[in-house]
């Protein structure tokens, strides 16, 4: 068993190093009969999954270029409580518009910048009454079209919300505005034994992490955040503000609104500020990279680990294609097949004799050539990596954007859908390097797709819906961290059923007019 391994591999040019296969050119690929509708249909026992086109894609913005869709009288209340905090400037909007990912642009028609809770439900009484829609913004990282907006409105960015309000070291918890980000946290928190551990790689605000259920890296350990806010201020769709939960571990007081809130991408109301969770910092981390024959192998590894009581705080599995991408592009050596990297928090015994025992199950699985490292530089180099897969994957195909897919399965089928997946990519025209968070039976495909090719998108929903009857068969989930959007707004019924019908009228009791958020989550009306 290897204690260390070098990161630093020759930087190559990534065009001497890919396949192929990534560099084929597909702009000009023949359609496919396959590429003709969106539509997929499998029958689980007597359900029927039927993943149907996403509908608001066919919404009008209003008509382009008129100019901003809120009424004269809304704009100026706004502009004269908020001067230049109120921006209407056509790149402000445009930036406010547009997703990480494949969406097309959806600006607002006003994007607002509010220091205060009392000017958010100013914001919010204004809108409300001019029916004016109200969206959330963090730091606009959601992958499926979260923030954008397809019936206009106005943007209420937190940039300037971002304080951390108080750390109550003793009860372990922390209170923070909805702006304030993970990495502004992380430093916070550096001098005084605690973090917080929610890791999504993108450094997102915390209202926006609140909001989508953020989870990532070390939710396997952790938790999500549904695990860690433990208490909420809203702003509600009539300029209402609440506040939900309280600072107590536990309570029984009725319902759980503060989960209600969490997840709901800010179609509920707009968040102001967070209790959250903290944990203390681990007295030693150690991190592992492994290698396995098979992707089978490393998931059957990633099973036994947990069954024998192991507890590492994250555990990543990367496919071959992905394992190319990062030696080429970001100077990694590792062997060209699938791998797991795993981090353990504990003491220094703890994580040695965790880090040992899982060389031993990898062994008995087909990993070879375990490495585990205990020095901040080796680890930090590792994780780095990993944060930047998703950016390093995008530029192994210049100008590309992506399609990211966010099944979660049950962990005994997690290696069958993955097989899946692959088999499925591999007969595409499309490259989708998978990587995951295997300990939570979650994991991604990143299916490039030139943005201005149809053909090409169309394809990728094709997989990406494919893989969704897959483990909606499995009894999973159509997104296990990255939330609904727009993206996902078609999977719901499938998932849901009569509960999608639920969140409807849930969301008609909160916000009657739909104004909150309009077009994500629920059934558009
Ligand atoms: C490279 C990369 C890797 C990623 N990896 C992960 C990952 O591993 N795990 C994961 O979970 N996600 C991941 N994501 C997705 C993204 O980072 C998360 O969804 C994150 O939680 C979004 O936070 P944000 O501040 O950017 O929110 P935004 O994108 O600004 O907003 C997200 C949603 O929340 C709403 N919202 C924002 N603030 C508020 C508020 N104060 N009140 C009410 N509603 C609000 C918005 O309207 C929107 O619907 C990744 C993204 C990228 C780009």
């Amino acid at each position: 068993m290897n204690q260390n391994w070098n990161f630093e591999g020759p930087r190559l040019r990534i065009s001497d190093q890919l396949s192929a296969k990534a560099f084929r050119s597909r702009t000009d690929a023949p359609p496919r009969d396959s590429f003709a509708g969106d539509a997929v249909a499998e029958e689980e026992g007597s359900r029927t999954l039927v993943l149907s086109a996403n509908p608001l894609h066919a919404w009008p913005h209003d008509e382009e270029g008129e100019g901003p869709m809120i009424p004269d009288d809304a704009r100026h209340e706004l502009s004269k409580m908020l001067g230049e905090r109120l921006a209407l400037g056509k790149s402000d909007l445009a930036l406010h518009g547009r997703s990480e990912t494949w969406h097309p642009e959806m600006p607002p028609d006003a994007v607002a910048y509010p220091e205060t809770t009392e000017e958010v439900a100013d914001i919010v009484r204004i809108c409300a009454r001019h029916r004016v829609p109200v969206i959330g913004w963090g730091t606009g990282t959601a992958l499926e079209g979260h923030g954008s907006a397809p019936r206009g409105g106005v943007t209420v960015d937190f940039r300037r919300m971002d304080a951390v309000l108080e750390v109550t070291a003793d009860d372990m918890l922390v209170r923070v505005q909805p702006g304030c980000t993970r990495s502004r946290l992380a430093e916070e928190l550096r001098a005084t034994g605690l973090m917080f551990p929610v890791d999504p790689g993108a450094d997102a605000s915390l209202g926006g992490m609140a909001s989508t259920r953020a989870s990532g890296t070390t939710a396997v350990r952790y938790g999500t955040m549904r695990d860690h806010v433990r208490a909420l201020e809203v702003v509600l769709a009539d300029g209402r503000v609440i506040r939900t939960g309280s600072r107590a571990r536990k309570s029984s007081a009725g319902y759980d609104l503060t989960s209600l809130f969490v997840g709901a991408e800010g179609t509920l109301g707009l968040i102001t500020e967070l209790t959250l969770k903290l944990h203390g910092q681990p007295e030693a981390v150690a991190s592992a990279v492994c290698g396995f024959e098979t992707t089978e192998g490393a998931i059957t590894a990633v099973i036994e680990a947990m069954q024998l009581g192991l507890t590492p705080a994250r555990i990543e599995y990367v496919d071959v294609a992905t394992v190319r991408i990062l030696n080429a592009a970001d100077g990694a050596d590792l062997p060209e097949m699938p791998h797991l990297l795993l981090e353990f928090h504990g003491t220094d015994d703890a994580v040695a004799a965790e880090a040992a025992r899982m060389g031993e199950v990898a062994a008995e699985n087909g990993g070879g050539d375990y490495r585990w490292a205990i020095r901040a530089e080796e680890r930090t180099a590792l994780w780095s990596m990993r944060h930047r897969a998703y950016h390093t994957i995008l530029a192994s195909r210049p100008g590309a954007t992506a399609i990211v897919t966010d099944v979660c399965v049950p962990v005994s089928r997690l290696g069958e859908a993955i097989a899946r997946a692959e088999a499925e990519i591999a007969d595409s025209v499309l490259d989708g390097p998978i990587l995951g968070h295997v300990g939570d039976g979650n994991y991604h495909a990143i299916l490039m797709v030139d943005r201005g090719s149809q053909t090409e998108i169309d394809e990728a929903k094709r997989l990406s819906d494919a893989m969704v009857a897959h483990a909606l068969e499995f009894g999973g989930t159509a997104t296990g961290e990255h939330g609904v959007g727009l993206g996902k707004l078609h999977l719901m019924e499938a998932e849901h059923g009569e509960a999608w019908d639920v969140m409807g009228a849930l969301k008609r009791a909160l916000d009657p007019e739909g104004l909150m958020n309009p077009g994500k989550v629920v059934r558009p009306e």
